[in-house]
């Protein structure tokens, strides 16, 4: 059986994992409305990927006998200035996540939950993959700063992107 306090956690992890959905899913709306298609097309593959992690947490807690609690989600912020602006604000996101990643594994040491450490593993791992990817394409739109053929070059690249 799930603690109280690892149960809240893990349904407030759930409610964040699908804002981050929501988030990546407005962020893939900016760029089709940009005409940014492969950009819109690989923010689309992300948002659909936090809503994996959202399942991934949904059936733990399912599995380990818990209650699964559905919050409001969150509004997501839907103003972007550029695509450099919008990989900005993915990269801080993901840095916030990563954080609460963290807090969510020294709360289960705490608890002695063992299962929920190993879980998280899997999570701890993946944020820094995701740190990685979100860091590398805002750098080479640092790079490219505002050149026309160079951003239609990486939309091209970023339409390869397909989903895991
Ligand atoms: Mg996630």
């Amino acid at each position: 059986m799930l603690s109280k306090a690892i149960q809240d956690a893990i349904n407030n992890q759930i409610n964040k994992e699908l804002f981050s959905s929501y988030l990546y899913l407005a962020m893939s709306t900016y760029f089709a409305e940009s005409n940014f298609s492969g950009f819109a097309s690989w923010m689309k593959v992300q948002s659909t990927e936090e809503y994996a992690h959202a399942m991934k947490f949904y059936g733990y807690v399912i599995e380990r006998n818990g209650h699964v609690e559905l919050e409001t989600i969150e509004k997501p912020h839907a103003k972007f200035k550029s695509p450099a602006d919008v990989f900005k604000q993915v990269v801080e996101h993901e840095e916030k996540v990563t954080a609460m990643i963290n807090k969510l594994y020294e709360l289960a040491i705490k608890e002695k939950d063992y299962p929920t450490q190993i879980m998280l593993e899997w999570f701890i791992t993946e944020q820094l993959e995701e740190e990685k990817s979100a860091g590398d394409i805002l750098e080479q739109l640092k790079m490219v700063g505002d050149s026309p053929v160079s951003l239609i070059m990486m939309d091209r690249q970023l339409a390869a992107r397909a989903s895991k």
